[in-house]
């Protein structure tokens, strides 16, 4: 688990990251809020702790953007404040639980591990591109309500991108992703990347899969791409 911690108080920070190590978690650490936020687009993560208020950019401003993005990682927003209108000014632009300072450590964890659990299929039973629709609950793939087989790689690769729309995708972080292995060629990839397109761009004249030069590959739907 990766955790992301975006805080300028550096006892603060310290403290929080060392507690989390020992916990087993891996963290990277941000200490304004620009930095911050660049880490968060830069690097997949399954959690951020976040602080309300930040040097740079501030906290809610970095939810915000994240969760416009479509970046639906857990956030967890640490304040000062102590205001119910601030909590609920959080809670409104995306973060998923709130933490006021000072805090027990215990209590952070628990709040950490209580949104890790809550994860799983966070986005219901349907992910959906467009067209393209994935049933998570009998793990079925349509586009435009014609039923796509596919193999149950193909399937895995075609989840992770329905989870992630929008967001350029390395191939190397599909290889640690999907595959859960750093190693494997990357030419792989690109051919389960070709047998996905052959099943759901080609015969349907779409372009959701797209390839970004020299990054990576992105699934994007852009309603005036629709086919005739
Ligand atoms: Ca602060």
């Amino acid at each position: 688990m990766r955790l992301l911690l975006i805080e300028d108080e550096p006892k603060l920070s310290k403290a929080i990251a060392q507690g989390l190590r020992e916990e087993g978690y891996v963290v990277d650490q941000a200490f304004d809020g620009g930095e911050g936020e660049r880490l968060a687009f830069m690097q997949e993560h399954d959690l951020i702790i976040l602080d309300g208020m930040l040097p740079g950019l501030d906290g809610l401003q970095i939810c915000q953007n994240l969760r416009r993005e479509r970046i639906q990682t857990p956030i967890l927003i640490l304040s000062a404040r102590n205001q119910v209108q601030d909590r609920i000014a959080g809670l409104n632009v995306g973060a998923d639980d709130y933490l006021n300072k000072p805090f027990e450590f215990e209590e952070l964890l628990a709040r950490v591990r209580a949104l890790l659990r809550r994860q799983v299929p966070s986005q219901g039973v349907q992910l959906q591109a467009g067209p393209l629709r994935m049933d998570l609950s009998c793990h079925r793939v349509f586009l435009q309500e014609e039923e796509i087989k596919l193999t149950l790689q193909e399937y895995r690769l075609l989840e992770y991108f329905l989870q992630h729309q929008g967001q350029i995708i390395s191939r190397l972080q599909l290889a640690e992703r999907v595959w859960e292995d750093p190693d494997i060629s990357l030419g792989t990839v690109d051919v389960y990347i070709g047998y996905l397109r052959n099943k759901i761009d080609k015969p349907f004249g779409t372009h959701l899969l797209q390839t970004v030069r020299g990054v990576g590959y992105c699934l994007r739907y852009d309603p005036s791409d629709a086919n005739p």
